[in-house]
């Protein structure tokens, strides 16, 4: 007996004979083979094994072959198994029914065992071609709802990232690890350096002022080898005009293995945060009243104004300067116009003083002056000047009768000065020095 080929053939005749021959053919070539006498049998059967293969008579008692072919064409279990009818009958509305009834081939008797082999052969082959083309479809479809899902899935996540780009009140770039512009996502294009147009593809550097774009450069590489977002303020023209401040956040994106990256930028235009910052840094360092610094400020500036001097034995003077009789002058004028003396005083100084000569209020009608670069004969002269000028000084809203004159004491760190002088050491010389002054009968300049 041949080997088994796991396929099994289900034959359906009355004849006993025709039956017995027909297994014996087909079991001899490997087949796994079943029988049944009738098509109430047949039907039975195929439901309860579901072979590759049925031979079925056409003439049987009850059901005939063609019947007992359309109820297994209708049943789900059975309509895919191939069915060859084999038949006495030899006319040919006999081999069209067949085939109307769901028949794959018809073979007339008597048959020829080798003719019979053959076709069985050839249509189990078919039904199994059938079968792998009906797998690989299934499967084809099921990765076709997997395909269709997951775009799905894309555009979803699209809409959301366009979405996000929309609401941001910014400016979203794509750079590449060069700093070249590769997307430009802009709601307010007259935020951008330049037209969004004409930004592809171009560099940073091309775009932004040089140490801007090292700043943004320097961002943009941190954040590809760290993976960090990085965060960092900058100022550029605009094409609306003037410089804006930014608030830039780069974040990596991709990383490549060829060392290609691209990041995100979001710019965040900060100029207004920037402007009350300083306004408020400001307010912290002035005087009210007169708007020169204040005494803490100016305590900060003249600590290193000190220090540098020291480091590098650079001379420096420093004038406290008080008025004189100034109460009596509130007294006799009342206090608002002894604000407005205080007020002139300060305007007066500061134009004659240098732009590096620092000048605060050091408290009530008392000023204090640092003069870096100043030896100590420099800052007598200035002290002076100062004094000559502020006695002839007007004051806008009044005929003032009683001129208003100041005592200074001026301290200085001159050549090869001790290098362990303090801030304060050197303020209470020029306070003595100003004490001095009062003494000797104000208006008047004196060192210590
Ligand atoms: P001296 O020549 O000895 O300095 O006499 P003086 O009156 O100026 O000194 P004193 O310290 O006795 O008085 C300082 C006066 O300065 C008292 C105060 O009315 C006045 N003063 C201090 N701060 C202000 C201010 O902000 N506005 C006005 N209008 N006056 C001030
Ligand atoms: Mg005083
Ligand atoms: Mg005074």
């Amino acid at each position: 007996m041949a080997e088994t080929l796991h396929e099994t053939i289900l034959i359906v005749d009355d004849m006993p004979e025709n039956v017995t021959l027909l297994v014996r053919i087909l079991a001899n070539q490997g087949y796994t083979v079943q029988t049944a006498e009738n098509g109430a049998q047949a039907i039975k059967a195929a439901q309860r094994t579901s072979p590759d293969l049925i031979l079925m008579d056409i003439s049987m008692p009850g059901m005939d072959g063609f019947e007992t072919c359309l109820c297994l064409k209708q049943n789900e279990r059975t309509c895919d198994t191939p069915v060859i009818f084999i038949s006495a009958l030899d006319d040919i509305q006999d081999k069209v029914n067949a085939f109307q009834s769901g028949g794959v081939d018809y073979i007339p008797k008597p048959f020829d065992n080798e003719e019979v082999l053959a076709r069985v052969a050839t249509h189990l082959e078919i039904h199994r071609l059938r079968v792998q083309l009906q797998s690989a479809n299934r499967e084809l479809t099921s990765r076709l709802d997997e395909l269709t899902r997951s775009q799905e899935q894309l555009h979803e996540r699209q809409m959301k990232l366009d979405a996000f780009v929309n609401a941001l009140p910014s400016l979203s770039f794509i750079y590449d690890e060069e700093g070249r512009y590769l997307e430009i996502m802009a709601n307010e294009t007259s935020l951008l350096a330049t037209k969004a147009e004409s930004l592809k593809g171009h560099l940073i550097a091309e775009v932004v002022p040089a140490p801007e774009a090292a700043l943004m450069m320097d961002a943009i590489l941190k954040a590809i080898e760290t993976n960090e977002t990085q965060v960092i303020e900058y100022k550029i023209p605009v094409l609306a005009g003037g410089e804006r401040w930014f608030e830039g956040r780069v974040a990596l994106m991709e990383k490549g293995a060829d060392g290609h990256s691209k990041v995100v930028f979001i710019a965040a235009e900060i100029s207004e945060r920037i402007r009350l910052h300083q306004e408020i840094q400001r307010l912290a360092n002035q005087d009210p009243l007169t708007a020169c610094f204040n005494r803490r400020y100016f305590m900060t500036l003249a600590e290193y104004e000190l220090q540098r001097s020291v480091r590098y034995q650079r001379p420096l003077s420093l004038i406290m300067l008080d008025i004189d009789e100034f109460k009596h002058f509130n007294d006799q004028y009342g206090h608002q116009i002894g604000d407005q003396v205080l007020c002139t005083l300060v305007n007066l100084c500061q134009k004659k003083l240098r732009s590096i000569d620092i000048l605060g209020r050091y408290g009530g009608e008392e000023f204090i002056i640092l003069l870096p670069e100043t030896i100590a004969a420099g800052g007598l002269q200035a002290a002076e000047r100062l004094r000559e000028k502020i006695e002839k000084m007007e004051i806008a809203s009044i005929e003032a009768k009683m001129p208003v004159t100041v005592s200074m004491g001026v301290a200085s760190l001159d050549a090869n000065f001790n290098t362990s002088q303090t801030l304060d050491m050197l303020i209470q010389r020029a306070d003595q020095a100003l004490y001095n002054a009062k003494s000797a009968g104000r208006n008047c300049v004196r060192s210590g």
